[in-house]
């Protein structure tokens, strides 16, 4: 993804506009086009530049910068996807239809959110009303096997009305709460593909649309996400292969520019490459602070959110908080994926190929860590280590006393950047999923 790879140089770009107050027009212009430098100098293509800029233009959206509003209330403003009704709610059945060009990404992202929702607790079911495409069928139920979550279909039912029907009658009966629908996505077009949509839309009354479309199609996007805003009265938009597509901002940013609330991200062919997106996260990664909800709802699938959310909120980034934290992440797999997510480590690990690197220095220090007092690892104050204990937790943990000033350096900038995030406006996940 150009924008996150760019880590490092955009993240100096961005820092006087994070230092001032309040973002004006020019702030905002003279921070644009110092990314646009730095895209430019990274070989971005000339027209992409100028399609990101003017796409982070509309979603900074300059008339309330006009009145030199706080910029922490203008990312507040921006999270659009927490919307009513784009998520489902426990106890509440719903089904939930999945529609997308062939090749989106359409049937693995179905399996990717009955994933998601069942680690949240729903019961989910899928249901294959794709009749056209041989083999979707099987790809279905294999993905759906593989997750272990129920699947219904049919090989020589040729009408993906009557199956959606039946399919999401049988789960309603044996009490499944998100039934997903997988339809056809055989048309290269999308009015042929809305005609469908609304067929199947009429017989199964979803509660939510989900557009899947590919994020490989960068600045493409706009059209299609637009001509799906039009079509569909309610609906969702899941960008897919995220991963590893220079083209990936670029249509992020498209979708979010026609205002579609886009709920989810797709970030590898594997169902665990499943990300929540929301404008916020988005906003403040292009602002270069990471991506703070994404990494929020990893962090919370291993540690409950009551006890985080306290700790994150009372202001200190102290080095127990890092620890804990290096803790989770050694606990939840890709770390790649998460360091993109982290603020302050971003740019340092964001790139490919760099996660052994993040391992490596993940466990050193670690170890440096737990060389330390009690005292040290609450500490608030900035005099407290001195030289006589950082020789003594150097000799503790065998490491050089280099390594560990170099660790409380990146402690303090780590600290820093923390303290400067609109941390305070997490959202509970106890109260996330019932929009
Ligand atoms: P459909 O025709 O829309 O149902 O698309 P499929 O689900 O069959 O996906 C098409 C191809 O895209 C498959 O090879 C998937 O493994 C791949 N794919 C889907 N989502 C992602 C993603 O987020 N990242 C990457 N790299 N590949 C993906």
């Amino acid at each position: 993804m150009v924008l996150a790879q760019l880590g490092g140089s955009i993240a100096r770009a961005l820092a006087r506009m994070k230092d001032a107050t309040v973002v004006d027009e020019k702030v905002l212009a003279d921070c644009l086009n110092e990314i646009s430098r730095a895209l430019l100098q990274a070989d971005v293509r000339f027209e992409t530049v100028r399609d990101v800029k003017a796409n982070i233009k509309t979603i900074v959206n300059l008339d309330a910068l006009a009145a030199g509003t706080d910029k922490r209330r203008i990312i507040q403003k921006n999270a659009g996807s927490r919307e009513a009704g784009l998520h489902p709610s426990k106890g509440k059945p719903s089904v939930v239809m999945f529609v997308g060009l062939q090749g989106s990404g359409k049937t693995t992202t179905c399996t990717k959110y009955a994933d998601y929702y069942r680690r949240k607790g729903f019961n989910p079911a899928l249901v294959c009303a794709d009749t056209f495409r041989a083999g979707a069928f099987d790809q279905l139920k294999q993905n759906a096997s593989k997750a272990k979550i129920p699947f219904y279909g049919s090989y020589i039912e040729s009408d993906p009305v009557k199956i959606a029907v039946e399919g999401v009658d049988r789960f309603r009966k044996e009490k499944c709460d998100l039934i997903i629908v997988d339809t056809s996505g055989r048309h290269k077009q999308e009015a042929a593909l809305f005609e469908e949509m609304r067929q199947v839309s009429e017989a199964t009354k979803p509660n939510l649309v989900i557009f899947v479309m590919d994020g490989s199609i960068g600045q493409a996007a706009f059209d299609q996400a637009q001509a799906f805003k039009q079509s569909a009265s309610v609906g969702a938009v899941i960008v897919t292969k995220m991963d590893g597509h220079a083209k990936g901002g670029g249509a992020l940013s498209a979708v979010a520019a026609t205002r579609s609330p886009v709920i989810f991200i797709g970030t590898g062919e594997h169902i665990p490459d499943f990300e929540v997106f929301d404008v916020k996260p988005f906003v403040s990664r292009l602002l270069g602070m990471g991506d703070l909800s994404g990494l929020m709802d990893k962090i919370q699938d291993v540690m409950p959110a009551d006890e985080l959310v306290p700790k994150l909120t009372e202001g200190a980034f102290t080095l127990r908080l890092l620890y804990e934290m290096f803790q989770n992440l050694q606990n939840m797999g890709p770390l790649g994926q998460l360091f993109s997510m982290i603020p302050g480590l971003s740019s340092q690990f964001i790139e490919k190929g760099k996660e052994k690197e993040g391992q490596a220095k993940i466990k050193r220090y670690m170890t440096i860590m737990d060389s330390m007092t009690q005292k040290e690892l609450d500490n608030t104050n900035p005099k407290l280590m001195n030289e006589s204990r950082i020789n003594r937790i150097a000799r503790g943990s065998g490491r050089l006393v280099k390594e560990v000033v170099d660790m409380l350096e990146e402690h303090k900038r780590i600290a820093k950047m923390w303290s400067k995030l609109p941390i305070n406006n997490i959202r509970r996940p106890n109260n996330r999923d019932s929009l």
